[in-house]
């Protein structure tokens, strides 16, 4: 009998309704996790226990009461520290925002909360969300909870491991380049990049608008489906969200919205059709070579490709195919990503929030011996700006802004911007044609299983390679979820699945059907 802070949302779920045990019970088992081991795993920046216990208590005297509680209701969920909780520190792991408390919810939160969930506190992750580690946080390096020497994965560091260290029964991230699916395939859990546009992005500190998506990490593809389908949903306060068609119209839609011959196929159910053989026949999966590429660690493609092996066993047929233009989605990512992050940073300034020289932070040495007038040698309110900056981002936020702010110069911008929004429609293209001919493609999430904290800290580029298999879906803006599918060298490996834009239901069938299979092999 697994520990209560061990089980997934649909089984704590199953066992709040038949009052096995109370959220309470439940809550207590997570914040009692997080004392056990989180000194260790630093997943954690804000443990919000008080307001938790509060929460569950809450709905443990509605399910008293008769009521039959939600999904989501009286379950504990972490939270990102780049999404807004009202009334709760929210830093993005930056000093610059070290005592800035959110004032409003993330949209996403409003419809946590609206589900009765139990919030637990904020996770640790890069920087503004710019890392592939979690080392690049100004607070605390977060730990693999399969190996405390190895990074989790980034930048959804402290979300990824909570998960995977059970310090919480699911969490949310955000996803620019890769930030769900790299850290879930390096903790051993599921982590789902939505489409773009379908979740709000309301809320989230934004880092990249074009690229950003938030979506959860999770012990089972069941649960991915549960969270997505509370948060996604058209917005008023974010222009870019969608209608997502609802599971029922997806099941029985075009698996390609750019197929046009306006044909329905329907796949049938992994629960109609039991464990076995044939739960995916009539699903073409594509694998693109350019994804197995030279220098991608030989077990991590050893794994994946029995995990694709598998998919066909379930009767899928699979299908070799080419995306031309993937080599170069990770050059357009590093122009188009730190273009809208050096633009989306400029409101970080020392004046309207977070650390500003003339407010020095006392955990800043270098802050304490401010120029006589606070204000930056005499400069003025630009001063104040330079200063506040200066002192308040780490290394990788500044190597962005200036990255950004050279490709969206005069004389670079259509050398490197422009050409990299037009490389994007070409990644885009490839994707739309190679859905002619597939439902999903298969790939690794990552082209190695976790790596030694420290060892890439001092060469970017080796760190920016990480995403390598992930920075094309959100280039495409379409959905891609990262499935556990066994181990490299006694590390968790990755299998992630892509679809088209708003094919989240296409994901959970395969990787549904495929969680099954393995589960029950294992
Ligand atoms: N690792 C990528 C980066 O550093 C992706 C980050 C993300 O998805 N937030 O930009």
């Amino acid at each position: 009998m697994p520990k209560l802070n061990e089980l997934t949302i649909a089984q704590a779920h199953e066992g709040l309704k038949k009052k096995e045990f109370s959220s309470q019970e439940l809550t207590k088992a997570c914040v009692d996790r997080i004392y056990e081991v989180d000194e260790k795993v630093n997943a954690f920046l804000t443990v919000t226990e008080k307001e938790a216990l509060a929460q569950a208590n809450v709905v443990d005297k509605k399910i008293k009461a008769g009521v039959v509680p939600g999904l989501l209701e009286g379950i504990p969920v972490a939270i990102k520290d780049v999404i807004l909780v009202k009334g709760v520190k929210c830093t993005a792991s930056s000093k610059i925002l070290e005592n800035y408390i959110a004032t409003y919810d993330a949209t996403v939160i409003k419809k946590l909360k609206q589900a009765g969930a139990v919030i637990l506190g904020k996770t640790n992750n890069d920087e503004f969300a710019m890392g592939s580690s979690g080392e690049n946080s100004a607070y605390k390096i977060t730990r693999n909870p399969h190996d405390l020497d190895r990074v989790p994965g980034g930048s959804s560091a402290g979300s990824a491991a909570s998960v995977a260290a059970h310090e919480c029964i699911y969490s949310l991230g955000s996803d620019t380049g890769g930030s769900i699916r790299q850290p879930a395939a390096l903790c051993g859990v599921v982590g789902l990049k939505p489409t773009y546009g379908s979740v709000s992005r309301y809320g989230l500190i934004a880092m990249s608008s074009g690229l950003d998506v938030i979506g959860p990490f999770t012990k089972s593809v069941e649960d991915a489906r549960i969270v997505f389908e509370a948060i996604k949903g058209k917005d008023p306060m974010d222009a870019t969200t969608v209608e997502c068609p609802s599971p029922d119209l997806a099941s029985a839609r075009s698996p390609s919205p750019t197929r046009g011959e306006g044909e329905s196929r329907q796949f049938p159910s992994p629960q109609g059709r039991g464990q076995g053989e044939g739960t995916l026949r009539g699903m073409r999966v594509g694998v693109p070579k350019e994804y197995f590429i030279d220098g991608m660690d030989n077990e991590t493609e050893k794994t994946v490709r029995q995990g694709i092996a598998q998919l066909e066993k379930l009767g899928a047929e699979i299908i070799e195919i080419s995306l031309p233009y993937s080599p170069y989605a990770l050059a357009v990512y590093y122009v188009l990503q730190p273009a809208e992050a050096s633009a989306n940073l400029a409101r970080f300034d020392g004046i309207r929030y977070g650390h500003s020289v003339l407010r020095p932070s006392p955990d800043l040495a270098f802050a304490q011996s401010p120029s006589p007038s606070g204000r930056g040698e005499g400069e003025g309110l630009y001063g104040v700006y330079a200063k506040s900056r200066a002192e308040g981002f780490g290394d990788e936020p500044k190597r962005r802004i200036m990255i950004g702010t050279y490709v969206l110069s005069a004389g670079y911008a259509d050398a490197y911007y422009k050409k990299a929004q037009a490389v994007r429609t070409l990644v885009k293209r490839d994707f739309d044609d190679a859905f002619t001919k597939v439902d999903c493609i298969a790939t690794p999430t990552s082209p190695t299983p976790a790596w030694l904290i420290g060892e890439r800290m001092t060469d970017p580029l080796s760190m920016y390679l990480a995403d390598i298999f992930t920075v094309s879906a959100n280039i495409a803006g379409i959905p891609g979820i990262s499935v556990p599918c066994g181990k490299a060298h006694g590390l968790p490996v990755g299998l992630q699945i892509l679809a088209p834009q708003l094919g989240e239901d296409i994901l959970f069938r395969v990787t549904g059907a495929y969680e099954m299979t393995v589960s029950h092999n294992s």
